[in-house]
């Protein structure tokens, strides 16, 4: 609507949008620097319910302004306040990363449930995937909440094919096929292949997929994971078992695209024969 003497040009809605889209862009930056937070202290074997955040090298406690995202590491050009320690860049990229994922959520689904509930699961992801990184483990409330966050939008907002019936199939058809390739695979190199948390992992992401957007999903994760292995110091991370390889983060990293374009891919696909 014009109002007599108000600019024609500008348009209320693409600037609420702009602002929207701003505000998920915050929001992502929050959430990765907690998620930053939430991975360390498991990965340390801290509470994060306890304790203030503090510097990993000298233990000073960390003040508001040191905790803005992105922000407070380019005010102080990457290094700690107190002892000058270098801050690894891996933080301001990980939040700028989660930040990304949220936009890119918003930017194709609009600001709708469904919006919130990938944001969830990308949250999880993000977090697991630093802990993984870093342990080669994942812990079991990733899954677990995962899940839990399928279940209650499937019984409190039902969209067609999104049912609880959709992802347990999903899930299944992931899973068990795996599940019995993984233990063919443990018994042949006489060691194990993939981790538990891994093969949980797949099956929460087959809820969300499916089992034709699923296997999309592995035959991804198995490209990023090739060229992952290749990079320098990601083994190694495990002293016990130092062949051991986070394969969570290119599940991860898979689900992206997947539930992103995953749907118009396939129609794409489908529509070739
Ligand atoms: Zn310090």
């Amino acid at each position: 609507m014009n109002f007599p003497g108000s600019s024609p040009m500008f348009d209320l809605s693409a600037a609420l949008t702009a602002y929207l889209l701003f505000l998920t862009a915050v929001l992502g930056l929050v959430f990765g620097s907690f998620g930053n937070a939430w991975a360390w202290r498991i990965v340390n074997g801290e509470s994060v319910a306890k304790g203030r955040s503090h510097c990993a090298t000298c233990g000073h406690p960390l003040s508001a302004a040191d905790l803005v995202p992105l922000a407070s590491f380019l005010f102080l050009r990457g290094r700690c306040r107190y002892c000058g320690e270098k801050i690894s860049p891996r933080y301001p990229l990980a939040e700028t990363l989660c930040a990304l994922v949220f936009v890119s959520l918003a930017l194709r689904f609009g600001f709708t449930p469904e919006t919130l509930r990938l944001c969830i699961l990308g949250f999880l992801l993000f977090v697991l995937s630093l802990v993984d990184l870093d342990s080669c483990v994942i812990p079991n409330r990733f899954p677990l909440l995962a899940a839990a966050n399928f279940a209650a939008f499937a019984l409190f907002g039902a969209q067609p094919g999104k049912t609880l019936l959709h992802g347990l199939i999903g899930g299944l058809s992931l899973f068990v096929p795996m599940l019995a390739l993984v233990m063919l695979a443990d018994r042949v190199l006489g060691r194990e292949s993939m981790g538990g948390g891994d093969l949980k992992l797949l099956f929460v992401l087959g809820l969300y997929t499916g089992a034709a957007r699923g296997l999309m999903l592995l035959i991804l994760a198995c490209c990023i994971g090739l060229v992952f292995a290749l990079l320098p110091g990601v083994r190694g991370k495990d002293a016990e078992n130092p062949r051991a390889f986070p394969f969570g983060p290119s599940l991860a990293l898979a689900a992206w695209p997947v539930l992103l374009f995953g749907d118009a891919f396939l129609t794409w696909y489908l529509g070739l024969f």
